[in-house]
C-alpha cells in the first residue's frame, strides 16, 4: 500500500520539471515534484556565495529565450512576479590593441560596432541577421518547441522548397561544417569572428565541431535576446513554484527520489529516501540524468541489453565551466572605453580572445585537461538589477571553459586549483579594467567539481544534459528510441537536459515531453 497517491510524480525541480508539473496540474491533475535539494529550481539557485546581500547567479546567468519560448506567457509567470531586463549593450569583447566591439540591441549600433573592424562584415551580419529573423520564428516553434523530427527530412524540406536558392546564408551544407569553418567562410575581421563565435560558445556550442553550424542561424537570431533575472535567477523558480503551488501542484523538497516502482512493465510509482512509496494513477516523469533513472531507479535488468548500451555510449560535455563571483564595491572601468565608451555598460564581456585560433587553441587544451591562458568572460548584473546586491555595491561573475578533469591531478585537483585559476581570471579581467584592482571585496570560486556536488544530475559538470553534436540532436537525442520523451518502460518520461533539444533554461524539453504526454493521456490543450 502507497503512502501516499498522486496522478503525476515528476523526480526534480528543475526548470523542466516545474513546468511539466504545472502544466499537467492546470489540467487538473494531481501532482507531485520530488526534489532533493533543499529548494526548487535546479540550475535556477542564486546564492549569497560572498557577503550577504550579494546574490550570485550560480548556474544560469543568462536567459535567452524570454518572449520566445511559450511557457513564460502560458503560465503566467509575468504575474507571479518575474521581470526580466534586457541590457541595451548585451556583450562585448576588449582586444589587446584597446579596442573593442559591442553587441546591442539595437542593431544599427552593433552594426556600426563591427564596420569599424570590417565594412564588409557589418554588411555581411546585417544581411544575416535580417534572414535569420524571417525565418525565426517558424523554425524556433518546428524545432525547438515541438517534438524533433530526424534532420534528414529538415534537410529535405530545405531542398524541397528551395530554401537554398533563397537564402544566403541557411544552407543543407551546414551540417558538414562547424561554426568557425562558417565565420571563415562569410567573414574577413578575425575579431569580429571571434566575437560571433563566442557569442555561441556560451550558449553551449564548441565552436570547432563540425555540424553545428546547422543551429547557428538559430543562435544569431537570438544574440540580442539575453535577459537579466531581476532579483537573480532563482527569481524565475519562484515564480515557477508559485504557478504550480496556484494549480495545486505541492513540491516535496530534500525529498530525493531513490527508485521507480513498475509492475509488468509499466511505472506505477516511486520509492523516497526514507523507504517510503508513493504511487503515480498515470505516470512519472524524470527531469533527470540518464543514469540515476535508468540504472539506479528503474535497475539494469529491467532494460534491453540495446537500451543499456545506449545509455552507456550517450556522451557528457567535453567542457565544463569554471566561475568566480565577486562583490565589487565599483562597476568595471574599460581601459578600451577609450575607443568604444559603450564597452562600459556591456552586459556581458569576453576578455583575450583575439582570434579564432585562440578560442580553437582553448578548445584543444581544454579536451587534454589543460588549463589555458585564462581569456575570462565577465559580467556585472547589478549594473542592470541593483536590486542584486546592497545599495552602492555590485555583483561580479567571472566564466571561464574548462575541463571537469585535470591532466594533473584529475577532477578532484580542482579544489586546490580553484583558487589559483580564479585569481588568475581576475588577474586578467583587472588588466583591461584596471579600476576593479581596489574595488573587489571578496570572491568565491565554483567549480566544474562543484557543478555535481550541488546537482547531481549535471554528471561530471555536465550543464547541458550531454554533448551537443550533430550525432546528438534532434531524433538522436539521447539516442534515437528515446528521443520522443516516452521510454520502454510504459508511463515513465522523460522532460529534462538529456532530451531535444538540449539544456540551457529553454524549458523545451518539458514542452516537448508535455505534447508527447498529452497524446498519449488525451489531454485538453488548454495551452494551444
Ligand atoms: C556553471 C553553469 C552555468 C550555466 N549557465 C547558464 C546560463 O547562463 N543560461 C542558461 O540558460 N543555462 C545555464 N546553465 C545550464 C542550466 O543550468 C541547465 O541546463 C538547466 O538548469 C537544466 O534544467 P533542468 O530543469 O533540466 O534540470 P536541473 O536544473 O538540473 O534540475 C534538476 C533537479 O533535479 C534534482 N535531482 C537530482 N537528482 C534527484 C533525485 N534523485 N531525486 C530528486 N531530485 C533530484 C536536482 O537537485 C535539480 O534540482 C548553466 C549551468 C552551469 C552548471
Amino acid at each position: 500500500m502507497a503512502d501516499a497517491t498522486f496522478d503525476a510524480i515528476i523526480i526534480g525541480a528543475g526548470h523542466n520539471g516545474m513546468a511539466l508539473g504545472t502544466y499537467l496540474a492546470r489540467c487538473g491533475w494531481e501532482v507531485a515534484i520530488f526534489e532533493k535539494r533543499l529548494e526548487e529550481g535546479g540550475g535556477l539557485c542564486t546564492e549569497e556565495l560572498t557577503r550577504p546581500g550579494f546574490l550570485h547567479n550560480v548556474h544560469c546567468n543568462y536567459h535567452t529565450l524570454v518572449g520566445v519560448c511559450p511557457v513564460y506567457e502560458d503560465l503566467r509567470l509575468e504575474e507571479h512576479g518575474l521581470e526580466y531586463v534586457r541590457p541595451p549593450v548585451q556583450m562585448g569583447s576588449v582586444f589587446g590593441d584597446g579596442t573593442a566591439l559591442t553587441v546591442h540591441t539595437d542593431m544599427e549600433k552593433t552594426y556600426a560596432s563591427m564596420a569599424r573592424f570590417s565594412q564588409k562584415d557589418a554588411e555581411t551580419f546585417r544581411r544575416l541577421y535580417n534572414e535569420v529573423k524571417g525565418y525565426m520564428d517558424l523554425i524556433l516553434r518546428t524545432l525547438m518547441y515541438s517534438p524533433p523530427i530526424p534532420l534528414l527530412d529538415i534537410t529535405k524540406a530545405l531542398v524541397v522548397w528551395k530554401v537554398a536558392d533563397k537564402a544566403e546564408f541557411l544552407s543543407v551544407h551546414l551540417r558538414n561544417m562547424s561554426i568557425n569553418q562558417f565565420l571563415d567562410q562569410h567573414f574577413e575581421s578575425e575579431k569580429v569572428k571571434v566575437q560571433l563565435a563566442l557569442q555561441a560558445a556560451y550558449s553551449g556550442y564548441s565552436t570547432d565541431r563540425v555540424g553545428l553550424a546547422v543551429s547557428y542561424p538559430l543562435l544569431v537570431g537570438k544574440m540580442d535576446n539575453w535577459h537579466v533575472c531581476v532579483g537573480g535567477s532563482h527569481q524565475l523558480a519562484h515564480a515557477l513554484w508559485e504557478a504550480f503551488a496556484h494549480a495545486g501542484g505541492q513540491v516535496f523538497l530534500s525529498t530525493p527520489v531513490e527508485g521507480i516502482l513498475t509492475e509488468n512493465g509499466r511505472s506505477t510509482g516511486v520509492r523516497l529516501y526514507n523507504g517510503s512509496e508513493v504511487a503515480a494513477r498515470h505516470l512519472v516523469a524524470s527531469s533527470i540524468d540518464l543514469e540515476q533513472t535508468f540504472f539506479k531507479m528503474v535497475g539494469r535488468e529491467r532494460l534491453s541489453e540495446d537500451f543499456v548500451g545506449g545509455i552507456e555510449a550517450y556522451p557528457c560535455m567535453d567542457w565544463s565551466f569554471f566561475s568566480a563571483h565577486l562583490a565589487l564595491d565599483r562597476v568595471p572601468e574599460y581601459r578600451a572605453a577609450e575607443f568604444d565608451p559603450d564597452i562600459n555598460q556591456a552586459w556581458v564581456l569576453n576578455v583575450g580572445y583575439e582570434s579564432l585560433e585562440d578560442l580553437n587553441g582553448h578548445w584543444r587544451a581544454i579536451r587534454e585537461g589543460k588549463l589555458p591562458d585564462p581569456c575570462p568572460n565577465c559580467a556585472v548584473n547589478s549594473i542592470f538589477d541593483p536590486a542584486d546586491a546592497p545599495d552602492g555595491f555590485y555583483t561580479g561573475l567571472i566564466r571561464h571553459f574548462a575541463p571537469y578533469r585535470l591532466a594533473s591531478g584529475g577532477a578532484e585537483a580542482w579544489d586546490e586549483m580553484g583558487t589559483i585559476f580564479g585569481q588568475r581570471c581576475i588577474d586578467r579581467w583587472v588588466e583591461e579594467a584596471p579600476n576593479l584592482r581596489e574595488g573587489i571585496l571578496e570572491w568565491a570560486v565554483y567549480t566544474p567539481l562543484d557543478i555535481p556536488r550541488r546537482i547531481p544530475n549535471m554528471v561530471e559538470g555536465d550543464w547541458m544534459g550531454g554533448l551537443i553534436d550533430l550525432g546528438n540532436m534532434l531524433t538522436d537525442r539521447p539516442f534515437p528510441a528515446m528521443s520522443q520523451y516516452r521510454t520502454p518502460i510504459e508511463g515513465l518520461y522523460m522532460c529534462g537536459a538529456t532530451q531535444h533539444p538540449h539544456g540551457f533554461v529553454t524549458f523545451a524539453p518539458a514542452y516537448n515531453a508535455l505534447q508527447v504526454i498529452a497524446d498519449d493521456y488525451d489531454l485538453e490543450r488548454w495551452w494551444l
